[in-house]
């Protein structure tokens, strides 16, 4: 099961259960869409992988199955995940 993290771990916007702009990697790092796409343009600066948009969990199972409230917020240096988005950014996640 996702944790759907609280927010993104690069500029600590809110990203709630219910938000269109979470973006997540397989290792469910979570970054808001500016972040992911603009700022990393897909490459994920922790694994290398992509990004997909995170699935909106239905508001009928969010007792039961809560989103994580643990808010995880580590800026990147951004010469350095530049080097790693440059590198990266032109090999589809299939080859990476
Ligand atoms: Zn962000
Ligand atoms: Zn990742």
């Amino acid at each position: 099961m996702l944790e759907l993290r609280p927010s993104c771990e690069h500029c600590n916007t809110n990203l709630p259960s219910n938000s269109t702009e979470a973006m997540i990697c397989t290792f469910e790092c979570t970054y808001c869409k500016t972040c992911a796409i603009e700022v990393f343009e897909n490459v994920c600066p922790n694994c290398t992988g992509n990004f997909v948009e995170r699935p909106i969990r239905p508001s009928k199972y969010l007792e039961k199955y809560p989103s994580s409230t643990k808010k995880i917020f580590k800026p990147k240096d951004l010469e350095f995940t530049k080097k790693n988005t440059e590198k990266y950014k032109d090999i589809q996640p299939i080859k990476r």
